[in-house]
């Protein structure tokens, strides 16, 4: 007698959701587990019940979330989704110690390929295969008993209702000790799985459409030229390096015991150049600081500020500057919308570029073209007041950061050659960081010489977007949240340099500029210096966010 194959019994809806909660709760949330599990350490039992506790409200609140949104008609799909999200941000957060926060998002949405590239690994395919393509294929294949939709529907937000009712319970039994947990360890509520992720897209989409929705606000429409330059003398041209992922612990000219500025620390010593030890940037990320940069809001009212706004490279232009932003890398995130903007990655220079990546003196390399293509275009219209060219390096763009070098700049050795950084030793990562830091110094060194060969005055002020965390306190890569960001994320190099031209030009006592380089300040004050460095005037000028204001007022008495 042959047996009968016994058809498997489909599940009830409901209880396929509480498994599907149990896995997110427990497997999908493993770092914050590890996380949780580190706070304590003695682990008695008050940790076990806190454990306990606390484990229960997880798994409430995801029973919650997924009564509300997964349904019959997407809830295989969902549920994919979900296991997806679970794992990635695990893989993200255990690697590199990130948490998910609005930022975290804005920036994943703008990766772009190449970045991704940079990011996969063996260990990522792994956790991939265990968290989504395992239970993943259990999820999709298990069949489910089709009720009637009303009757679904009551059982469903029934449960959705206890579960509240269990949430509410657990977080009044133990409140005293979840509160004060969760204060002294605000990254842990951006590490709860998928709740992290559903929040900062909620809130990213709301902050998009509300921008979406509103006209962009001119700013400093009174701007103009602090006085014209005559005919005879030349026209100022000033550049702006925005640097990339370079801190100031790593930075030769900052006191770093190894010698990663070599080439500035000339310049600095034949009196040309000056370096700022003591500035704070406005974000932990590409995304937030580079537009904040170039902001006249000022971190603080940037971080809240949903409103569309023109900023410095609008007013510079407005004023009658030229102005052009030259990008070596993710683009310039809206900043340079209005002005003249090139990008390197359609340029196949076989000397400087390999995998659509380019080191950042290609940018030096299209700068003359760029440069006459600018003047050609404004030939018929009135002469420029000045130029302002913005170079947005590729810089220390982790976590490859052997590929920022050349082969024959590579001082120290050896560089750790993998991206998933934990795999190297942990010097191996700074060698391969420092040399990425030489490299710029060789950068910006070559825009020098080239602007020293310019027939007119320049200057070139270098300002890097944001730190870095080489594994310091087992953070990698940088983006935390600012209020919680080690200093290796915030405190960034800063650059001045200006040729004699220029220093005549503005007027500015040699020992009165250099002597400002030891102010505290923050990306804040880029706004209002560089305002004063290009001579434009206007009422949204504020003196004391400008580091030169008072070689500006010496150089008036
Ligand atoms: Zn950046």
């Amino acid at each position: 007698m042959t047996p009968t194959p016994v058809a498997r019994r489909p599940w009830h809806p409901l209880h396929l959701l509480l498994i599907l909660a149990l896995w997110l709760s427990t497997l999908g949330n493993l770092p914050l587990w590890g996380a949780l599990w580190g706070l304590t350490e003695t682990h008695g039992l008050r940790t076990w019940l806190g454990l306990i506790g606390f484990g229960v409200m997880v798994l409430a609140a995801t029973t919650v979330l997924l009564c509300l949104v997964v349904w019959p008609r997407w809830r295989k799909v969902g549920g994919l989704v979900l296991l997806t999200i679970a794992a990635a941000n695990s893989y993200f957060m255990s690697t590199y110690g990130v948490v998910i926060d609005p930022t975290m998002m804005a920036n994943t949405v703008q990766t772009d390929v190449r970045e991704v590239r940079d990011l996969l690994s063996w260990s990522m395919l792994v956790v991939l295969g265990l968290g989504v393509v395992l239970p993943g294929w259990w999820w999709w294949r298990q069949p489910v008993q089709q009720l009637p939709a009303l009757r679904l529907v009551g059982k469903q937000l029934g449960l959705a209702a206890v579960a509240v009712l269990v949430t509410l319970l657990v977080v009044w039994a133990s409140f005293q000790d979840l509160a004060s947990t969760m204060r002294n360890h605000k990254s842990l509520r951006y590490m709860l799985n998928p709740f992290n992720t559903v929040y900062a897209s909620t809130r990213l989409v709301v902050g998009q459409t509300a921008q979406a929705r509103m006209p962009l606000q001119s700013i400093g429409q009174d701007a103009v030229m602090a006085r014209t330059a005559g005919a005879a003398s030349p026209s100022p041209l000033i550049v702006l390096v925005v640097g990339e992922t370079v801190r100031a612990a790593n930075f030769g000219l900052g006191g770093y015991a190894r010698d990663t500025t070599p080439q500035l620390r000339q310049l600095q010593a034949s009196g040309e150049l000056g370096y700022f030890s003591d500035v704070t940037s406005c974000g932990t990320n590409t995304q937030v600081s580079v537009p904040c940069m170039f902001s006249h809001l000022g971190r603080e009212a940037y971080a809240q500020n949903d409103v569309p706004y023109e900023n410095l490279l609008d007013v510079l232009q407005r004023a009658g500057m030229h102005v052009l932003w030259l990008d070596n890398q993710s683009g310039c995130k809206g900043v340079c919308d209005r002005v003249a903007h090139a990008e390197t990655r359609e340029l196949k220079d076989p000397a400087l570029c390999a995998d659509d990546e380019c080191l950042d003196e290609i940018m030096l390399r299209v700068l003359p073209a760029k440069l006459a293509e600018l003047q050609a275009q404004a030939a018929g219209g009135r002469p420029a007041a000045g130029t302002v060219v913005v170079m947005h390096q590729m810089g220390n763009h982790g976590p490859a950061y052997y590929k920022r070098t050349p082969k024959d700049m590579k001082v120290f050795q050896p560089e750790c050659r993998s991206n998933v950084l934990q795999d190297c030793p942990a010097q191996d990562i700074v060698n391969a960081y420092d040399n990425a830091v030489r490299y710029t110094d060789h950068f910006l060194a070559q825009t020098v010489t080239w602007l020293k060969a310019q027939k007119r005055p320049t200057a070139m002020l270098y300002l890097s977007d944001h730190g870095e965390s080489l594994g310091e306190k087992g953070l990698y890569l940088h983006g935390m949240p600012f209020v919680m960001a080690p200093k290796e994320q915030t405190h960034v190099p800063m650059a001045l340099w200006l040729s004699q031209p220029m220093q005549s030009h503005l007027g500015w006592d040699k020992t009165c500029w250099q002597s400002q380089t030891r102010q505290a300040v923050t990306h804040d004050h880029l706004f209002h210096s560089v305002l004063t460095l290009a001579q434009v005037k206007t009422s949204l000028h504020q003196p004391q966010l400008d580091v030169f204001a008072a070689c500006t007022n010496a150089a008036r008495r």
